[in-house]
């Protein structure tokens, strides 16, 4: 029989308590739907959870400029009407506005995707998952298209330490243009995005198998995926017609191949699908297959009038011509023709994981810690349960 993966899954809920404003499409909510549906359906049994440590200043400056993160710390709604210009040179306002606990926000989403590498990188799982991840459109010195923080470039930076070559896979409907343009000078790192292009969109299942000669090509020793649900039909914002059995598919095919594996959440702006989702991708993680019918949860009444998990995908004529599929797949074939076949790395000294700054003692808040701890007790199992800011997370010892 076939040993069973590892699964390590990171989940923070104060992360669902931000919020972006009455007008914004994104609803940071989502991720506790999604997490109480993964509960509901007894998935935190056969995996490990865990709370991530709150990335640290530093860590963010590990790809974004110093002086962006301590502005994104610094600033407040309160405050913000002082810094006019630095708001527009960080692109802060509109589509990302400043909200409380935006700074915090960002550590938490960083800090899982940082600690779901960091235990890749030190074999302790064998697929790591971050729904709260996923921010693909931030750049290094301005935020953009709701992000802040790219999360997935720390993370791949991260599995960088260990591995030559990581691929990086984006099922968002939108391009993954801040990870693409991050790693646009090496070679070490692949992106492949599938999303909404000029007027031609991508619905059915899709023809993410054009990933298996880009595997057999590239060789990573890592793989990132960032499961954006917003290519799903009926989406907020997005125009795709995915289904979420068709969405689930990409994230079997990938696991299939059976390399160390970051899957992170990103876009996806009809909430009760977007936990719909995600949680059935949690259950492919786990090779569960998930009962229709919804069991009963915190949120039960957003998964009004049916309490399923499908969805009917909605009457649209798919605009991917087979033609058009075809033309790219050649295209795609061409161009992984020509680059080096599985280039290689000198090998240097690994950096180590973790730099703690000193100051940082002094920045918790012990008693809202102890509050979240109850919290997350009432829905933990103990020994399921750790701390990422505490020493025992490096699991390996340090280095
Ligand atoms: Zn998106």
């Amino acid at each position: 029989m076939l040993e069973k993966d590892r699964i390590s899954y990171f989940y923070d809920g104060d992360v669902g308590n931000v919020y972006f404003g009455p007008n914004h499409p994104m609803k940071p909510h989502r991720l506790c739907m999604t997490h109480h549906l993964v509960l509901s359906y007894g998935l935190h049994k056969k995996m490990e959870i865990y709370r991530p440590h709150k990335a640290y200043p530093i860590e963010l400056a590990q790809f974004h400029s110093a002086d962006y993160v301590e502005f994104l710390h610094r600033i407040t709604p309160d405050t913000q009407h002082l810094y006019a210009s630095e708001l527009t040179r960080y692109n802060l306002g509109e589509d990302c506005p400043v909200f409380d606990n935006l700074f915090e926000f960002c550590q938490i989403y960083t800090g899982g995707t940082l600690d779901a590498a960091r235990r890749l990188n030190h074999k302790t799982c064998d697929i790591a998952i971050n729904w709260a991840g996923g921010l693909h459109h931030a750049k290094k010195c301005e935020a953009s298209g709701f992000c802040y923080i790219n999360d997935l470039v720390l993370g791949i930076l991260e599995l960088l330490k260990y591995h030559a070559r990581v691929l990086y896979i984006d099922i968002d409907v939108h391009h993954g243009d801040g990870v693409e343009e991050a790693f646009y000078f090496t070679d070490r790192v692949m992106t492949v995005s599938f999303h909404k292009y000029g007027d031609l969109f991508f619905p059915g299942t899709g023809d993410i198998k054009i990933i298996a000669k880009v595997i057999e090509t590239y060789l990573p020793g890592a793989i990132v995926l960032q499961c954006g649900a917003d290519s799903l039909a009926r989406d907020r914002l997005g125009c795709f017609n995915l289904s979420i059995e068709g969405h689930a598919e990409c994230v079997k095919f990938v696991k299939k191949f059976n390399i160390p594996l970051l899957v992170t959440g990103g876009g996806g702006y009809t909430k009760e699908n977007v936990a719909r989702c995600w949680a059935v991708e949690t259950g492919v993680l786990l090779d569960t297959e998930l009962p229709n019918e919804i069991p009963n949860n915190e949120y039960i009444e957003y998964f009004a009038p049916d309490y399923t998990l499908k969805v009917p995908n909605l009457n649209m004529d798919n605009l991917n011509s087979k033609t058009y599929l075809s033309s790219i797949k050649v295209q795609v074939m061409e161009s992984l023709r020509s680059i080096q076949h599985a280039p290689g790395v000198q090998m240097q000294e690994v950096p180590p994981d973790f730099y703690i700054p000193d100051f940082d003692e002094d920045e918790l808040d012990p008693d809202e810690r102890v509050d979240q701890h109850t919290q997350d007790k009432q829905i933990h199992r103990d020994d399921e349960y750790y701390e990422g800011d505490n020493d025992n997370d490096h699991d390996d010892g340090a280095r």
